[in-house]
């Protein structure tokens, strides 16, 4: 049987699985990303995974980079989060080393891909994702396919809406990131609380605000408007019929589904509205699997 590896590079873990080719998960590794700053660390990484995974058939391997990458080439421009990847040719590197067809594309899309074919979203033709975590990624899917440009499309995170606001992780200000990413609420929560909280993470957050607490709403309600009024340009832009959550913040789902709804109708256009629906993601690992599905589409459209 013909399989695929899926790489899910992350800022915290680097997780490694083989799928069929219907994307089912038959074996998956979790390395911590520490060890895999340096490149020539990440390279050997890669070559021992493929040692342990050599008694499958692998026909491709598809990985999800955490930043900007021409897709056709296959070459990382940078990735904000991991230093020391400015620029660098990825695929061909990794093509002459294993002598397999290797892909590339920005995580957040591999994920929307994923949730697309086999999770939230299966069956839906125009799909928005939306990765909640330290920053704030972004895949769209039409009919099946990641909406690509040259390079990894779809940063949804850095829409700019405010013109003169906070400093992004892009290097650009006022992104909608810097209103709804995890860094943004957690210092929210600190200037309101007058840094008398300690040093909460955001499911503590929640965990206030589903008690009550007074800030953690407020951070909340904020959170939700923000979110609220950038998903209704992008419901105007794109109407999906389907917007799914995933990533760490997305456990606040059932709290900030009904402010960020109540928004998107005020501020969206209403015929948009009337079969969308706004969904959490179900998959344990879509970033793997949607890798994967990199590989074997680009495989596929090669032999088609
Ligand atoms: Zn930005």
């Amino acid at each position: 049987m013909k399989t695929y590896l899926g790489i899910d590079w992350g800022g915290t873990f680097l997780k490694a699985g083989i799928t069929d080719g219907k994307g089912k998960l038959i074996r998956k590794e979790v390395i911590s990303s520490s060890q895999l700053k340096k490149k020539d660390a990440f390279l050997a990484k890669i070559k021992e995974l493929f040692g342990i995974f050599k008694n499958y058939s692998i026909a491709g391997l598809g990985i999800g980079a955490p930043g900007i990458i021409n897709v056709k080439q296959g070459f990382i421009y940078y990735l904000p989060n991991i230093d020391g990847w400015k620029n660098y040719p990825l695929k061909i590197t990794l093509e002459k080393m294993l002598g397999l067809p290797v892909f590339l594309e920005n995580d957040a899309n591999v994920f929307a891909l994923a949730e697309a074919r086999l999770g939230a979203a299966r069956g839906k033709s125009r799909v928005i994702l939306l990765t909640l975590g330290t920053g704030l990624g972004g895949g769209i899917i039409l009919d099946g396919k990641i909406l690509q440009g040259e390079n990894s499309a779809c940063e949804l995170g850095h829409i700019p809406v405010v013109l003169d606001g906070k400093k992004c992780s892009c290097g650009s200000k006022g992104c909608i990131e810097t209103f709804v990413g995890s860094k943004h609420l957690i210092e929210r929560y600190r200037k309101l609380k007058k840094k008398k909280g300690g040093e909460p993470q955001v499911h503590d957050i929640l965990s206030k605000a589903l008690e009550g607490e007074k800030e953690a709403l407020i951070v909340w309600e904020e959170f939700s408007y923000s979110l609220g009024r950038f998903l209704a340009g992008m419901i105007n832009v794109f109407n999906p019929e389907i917007i799914v959550f995933g990533g760490g913040v997305s456990g606040a789902f059932k709290l900030f589904k009904p402010l960020v709804w109540s928004v998107i109708k005020d501020h969206a256009m209403w015929p948009h509205l009337k079969k969308l629906q706004l969904v959490k993601a179900k998959l344990k690992d879509a970033g793997i699997i949607g890798a994967a599905f990199l590989a074997k589409d680009n495989l596929d459209d090669r032999r088609g």
